[in-house]
């Protein structure tokens, strides 16, 4: 029997090594991240999860002036959420003020592994033309892989798995 059960909690939860790492729902795994995308009347609203490393290549507290760097480059970035996250022009959608939360733009690192938690929105005018939302995330970082994504809308919820070749979130 024990093989089995083992091969089992693997299906289940991924290799052993991952599931150590996980921090509450989401799993931290380099290379990876998730997205979650919901739409509604007109308004878009995302979390985006990653492990910094994606991000930065590291995920200690930054020491070096050129880690300080990163990270402020980073933290600038996210601000503007239209150069991570572009909603196809037509819908007409306009970034609200997201918010990225990391134990990293504090200036620590949580237990050698770090995340972040990006939550941004548009408010679209024409929501009715919004076709499709590019991920311009896997250009300028090239250690993130995969996104898992899921896209909520009113009468449907899509699994999406995103990659460099495969960018964009379709509604249709
Ligand atoms: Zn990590």
């Amino acid at each position: 029997m024990r093989p089995t059960v083992l091969l089992v909690a693997i299906a289940l939860f991924g290799s052993p090594a991952t599931q150590l790492l996980a921090a509450g729902p989401h799993t931290h795994a380099h290379g990876r991240a998730e997205l979650e995308v919901t739409i509604q009347t007109g308004q878009v609203e995302g979390i985006f999860r990653t492990p910094m490393d994606n991000l930065l290549g590291f995920e200690h507290a930054p020491k070096t002036d050129a880690q300080k760097k990163r990270v402020e480059q980073l933290r600038q970035r996210l601000e503007n959420t239209a150069s991570l996250f572009r909603p196809n022009a037509e819908a007409q959608c306009a970034a609200k003020t997201p918010e990225a939360r990391s134990p990293l733009f504090q200036g620590r690192g949580d237990a050698g592994h770090s995340d972040l938690e990006y939550r941004f929105g548009f408010a679209c005018k024409r929501p009715e033309l919004l076709k499709q939302i590019e991920v311009a995330l896997f250009t300028d970082y090239p250690r993130l892989h995969e996104i898992q994504s899921q896209l909520v809308t009113p009468t449907a919820q899509i699994g999406i798995t995103l990659r460099r070749n495969s960018h964009l979130l379709k509604l249709q």
